[in-house]
């Protein structure tokens, strides 16, 4: 009986610790394999464009879709650098009005992710 105790506690304190993994409020720092480190934050709030393919295929160009903010990471052992944290949903979207304006204005351009 007192092992059925235990096992139960230790089932509790594993669902606890799961709960907090999917909060968000638990989570271990991006980690560089090379490096075997833990990333450093470097800025919080970067905009950054998602492109989609212009459908051309003449060209291999990229067009703007969508509007992301997230935060930069970075490794002082090789300097890869990473974005996470956009969260889930794009601050504006190609279709949405006023989509090229905010695009400009946030700086969003300086960076396209030029991939589906
Ligand atoms: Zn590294």
């Amino acid at each position: 009986m007192k092992k059925m105790t235990t096992l139960g506690a230790m089932s509790l304190a594993l669902k606890k610790e799961i709960d907090e993994l999917r909060k968000g409020k638990m989570t271990v720092r991006p980690i560089c394999i090379k490096c075997r480190r833990f990333l450093k934050p470097k800025k919080t709030g970067m905009y950054f464009t998602e492109g989609m393919p212009s459908g051309d295929p003449q060209t291999t160009q990229w067009m703007p879709y969508k509007v992301w903010s997230g935060d930069v990471w970075g490794c002082i052992g090789c300097g890869a650098e990473i974005i996470v944290g956009t969260g889930q949903k794009p601050i504006v979207e190609k279709h949405e009005h006023g989509f090229d304006d905010m695009r400009r204005r946030l700086g969003a351009d300086k960076l396209m992710v030029e991939d589906c």
